[in-house]
């Protein structure tokens, strides 16, 4: 009767075991939750640069085509104006015609090129904004995110020290026989005690070999599983 009085407390003080080591797994994710979606949008804030460059680009040589036909402007209007001096001297006059066709082509060429790029810019408007809409929920989504997450963390890590302390306190009451072995097995599985119910170990769902069941419901000595090799209880664990 005694062992299995040991046992029962042996089944109780594991609940403390396995309350800290539920607390212990979810702490364990949630690095890994919050990871997934920084990860998520390191993606999404790398495009989103990558877009703001291609379209400071675009602006850029956007600019210098409008430069270039200022200047070619200009000058081609000055080339013009010295036409009617130079009416009468065909080569140089020929040339000068050759040279303000050059730059007026040159000029029309570089509408072309400036029309692309501002439907083009218009395609990256449009993607930049979305990205940014997406970058911006992320943002906000990880913020709600973390300071749930803080409050899991406080109240887990809350848990833990409450369990400590009780598991501590309950220490004093089982025998140091029993303590000693179910450390050992619990310090390799995790947890030392194996539930029996409906002739099972709960732990790894085996069935019991049925002289050792009838064994355990004797309750004169400390049975281990055949499988997982954890101290076999068949308290209830309510
Ligand atoms: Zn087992």
């Amino acid at each position: 009767m005694q062992v299995q009085e040991e046992l029962k407390k042996l089944a109780e003080f594991q609940k403390f075991d396995l309350k800290i080591q539920a607390a212990q797994k979810v702490l364990r994710f949630i690095p890994l939750d919050l990871k997934n979606l920084e990860s998520d949008l390191l993606v999404i804030t790398t495009k989103y640069e990558s877009l703001q460059w291609q379209h400071s680009d675009l602006d850029k040589q956007r600019l210098d085509y409008v430069n270039a036909i200022q200047s070619d402007t200009k000058l081609a209007k000055e080339l013009e104006a010295k036409i009617p001096s130079i009416l009468g001297r065909h080569k140089e006059y020929h040339f000068t015609q050759k040279h303000i066709d050059k730059l007026k082509k040159l000029c029309k060429d570089r509408n072309v090129e400036i029309e692309k790029i501002d439907s083009h810019k218009i395609e990256l408007g449009v993607e930049l904004s979305k990205i940014k809409e997406n970058k911006e929920n992320l943002e906000a989504l990880l913020k709600d995110k973390k300071n749930a997450l803080e409050i899991v963390v406080q109240t887990r890590q809350q848990e833990i020290v409450v369990a400590t302390k009780e598991k501590e306190e309950f220490k004093k009451n089982i025998s140091p026989a029993f303590l000693q072995k179910y450390e050992r097995i619990s310090s390799i599985y995790g947890h030392g005690v194996g539930i029996v119910k409906n002739k099972r170990c709960s732990s790894c769902d085996v069935l019991i070999p049925e002289q050792m069941f009838v064994k355990l419901q004797k309750g004169e000595e400390i049975l281990e599983c055949p499988h997982c090799m954890r101290i076999l209880c068949q308290a209830p664990l309510q």
